[in-house]
């Protein structure tokens, strides 16, 4: 049972050598990237401070404690990071 076993892995990677003895071309694949831009991006977020709803690409991110904020513009970031001082 195990000579058997020995006897068919040998081959199997006797064949694959050969195989690609004969075919060298099949081991390049082609990359084929299948880039759909943009699916993620277009994702509507709210901003917390003027609670408008805008898409995600355009976001201007910041992070405080772990926390990843999003807003519509750099001006409600400031606000909010004034505000933020401002409490504690
Ligand atoms: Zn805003």
């Amino acid at each position: 049972m195990i000579k058997f076993l020995i006897l068919f892995v040998v081959g199997y990677l006797l064949y694959r050598s050969m195989k690609t003895w004969m075919f060298p071309d099949a081991r390049q694949k082609k990359n084929v990237s299948n880039n759909a831009g943009g699916q993620i991006d277009d994702v509507m977020i709210k901003d917390p401070l003027c609670e408008a709803y805008f898409p995600q690409r355009n976001a201007v991110n910041l992070e405080i404690n772990g926390n990843v904020y999003y807003f519509c513009s750099k001006a409600c970031r400031d606000k909010f990071v004034a505000r933020q001082s401002d409490e504690t």
